[in-house]
């Protein structure tokens, strides 16, 4: 990776962007447009999306580049500053599955554009990015979106924003293989600077909530990913569709588990292994807490924000059993530091990342101590990051 920095200053980012543009000169020539798709931390909202609930992610000033320019040979070449490694096809030779391969992301946007009908003329592209790869803060989706706006733009073509998420969904679930729900592309595309967003994944409406500017999105990855996430993520998933359809026998109207309430599990529960109960209290209620997070957050009452988040934990970690001993410790040691507002594992669990709301003031503070905190408990050094909610997916101007 060439540009460490944040892209939050416009002039960092269009430096960072035009650091990108040399590096495609210098591989390809061409005059490349360079485009940039942020990752994303969910601060509440875990396993919902599927469920077709609510999530509240906001994108972070952590994204990644995708550059493009047209090519006469005929050819389709990406290069990943990332992996210091490109891969070169004929364009009407790309491969038609997936290799287990970086180059999934990006060869998956262009079969599902393809699959969308739009044509691409064979190009080159650069792709390079700064967020951490396989914490949960959603590397994949920023590639995908990122090539996405820049593959559209080379075709000429226009797209609405939740149409490209859908896209970029599709991609990953379809050729990448991986099963992963609508947020992470949907944020990618629609975030707003200083902003998180309620989704509901069913309907795909949204409303953005404020962030104060005196807090802070204390990111801190507990450098653990536990080889079970994969497997257990789909595990989750049968239970919680075992418990759908348990509940639906008895109300048809449960399409999905979105749409059962704490009493409609309290009632039927006695009919469902004890496990698949847990994973389905932990969604119907993660979805009242979500909602009740955005309200929250919109009215000002950190408080109630931080309640909502500490219980979240309390539930991924008891009922849905997806947190792991390095995030737990995580979590607790920033629950006694001051300056916390609240503080829970984000993404698809057993590893990966927390996120904490932090008063600004003792920001630094704060990670200072929980670094410290969770080297005397874990013995291991962990990356924590401050990060500021930022755009969605958009062109960078690389001037002159
Ligand atoms: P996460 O989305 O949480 O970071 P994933 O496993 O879903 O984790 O996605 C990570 C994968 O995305 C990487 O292993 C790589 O294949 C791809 N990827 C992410 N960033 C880049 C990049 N800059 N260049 C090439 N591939 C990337
Ligand atoms: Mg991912």
């Amino acid at each position: 990776m060439v540009w460490e920095m944040k892209v939050a200053e416009s002039e960092e980012k269009m430096l960072a962007a035009s650091l990108v543009a040399e590096i495609h000169e210098k591989h390809f020539g061409g005059d490349p447009r360079v485009f940039l798709a942020p990752g994303r931390v969910n601060l509440i909202g875990e396993h919902t999306d599927y469920a077709g609930g609510f999530v509240m992610p906001a994108a972070i000033d952590f994204g990644t580049f995708a550059s493009i320019s047209a090519r006469s040979d005929g050819r389709v070449e990406i290069w990943s500053e990332n992996f210091a490694e490109g891969v070169t096809y004929a364009a009407d030779e790309l491969p038609k599955a997936r290799k287990e391969h970086w180059s999934d992301y990006p060869l998956g946007v262009l079969w599902a554009l393809r699959e969308a009908g739009i044509e691409v003329p064979p190009f080159s592209m650069v792709l390079d990015g700064n967020v951490p790869l396989g914490a949960g803060l959603s590397s994949s989706a920023s590639v995908e979106v990122a090539a996405a706006l820049a593959l559209l733009s080379l075709a000429g073509a226009k797209m609405e924003r939740s149409a490209i998420a859908k896209l970029c969904q599709r991609a990953e679930n379809e050729y990448v293989g991986a099963s992963c729900g609508i947020m992470d592309q949907f944020i990618a595309c629609h975030g707003a600077e200083d902003h998180s967003l309620l989704l509901d994944c069913r309907s795909l409406e949204f409303r953005l909530a404020p962030i104060p500017r005196h807090v802070s999105l204390v990111i801190a990855n507990t450098m653990v990913k536990h080889s079970i996430a994969g497997g257990e993520y789909g595990i989750r998933r049968a239970e919680v569709e075992e418990g759908t359809a348990i509940l639906r026998q008895h109300r048809p109207e449960i399409g999905l588990l979105r749409d059962a309430t704490p009493e409609d599990l309290e009632r039927w529960s006695g009919e469902m292994p004890e496990n698949v109960m847990r994973r389905c209290r932990h969604i119907i209620t993660e979805n009242l807490r979500t909602v009740a997070a955005a309200d929250a957050l919109a009215a000002g009452k950190l408080k109630k924000l931080g309640d909502l988040m500490a219980a979240a934990h309390v539930s991924y970690r008891d009922d849905f059993e997806a947190s792991c001993e390095e995030a737990d410790i995580m979590v607790e040691a920033a629950q006694g530091l001051p300056g916390l507002i609240g503080a829970r594992l984000t993404g698809g669990g057993f590893g990966g990342c927390t996120v904490n709301l932090v008063e600004g003031a003792v920001a630094a503070q704060f990670m200072e101590q929980l670094r410290e905190e969770y080297r005397a408990a874990t013995g291991m050094a962990a990356e924590i990051y401050c990060c500021r909610a930022s755009a969605g997916a958009h062109e960078v101007e690389i001037g002159g």
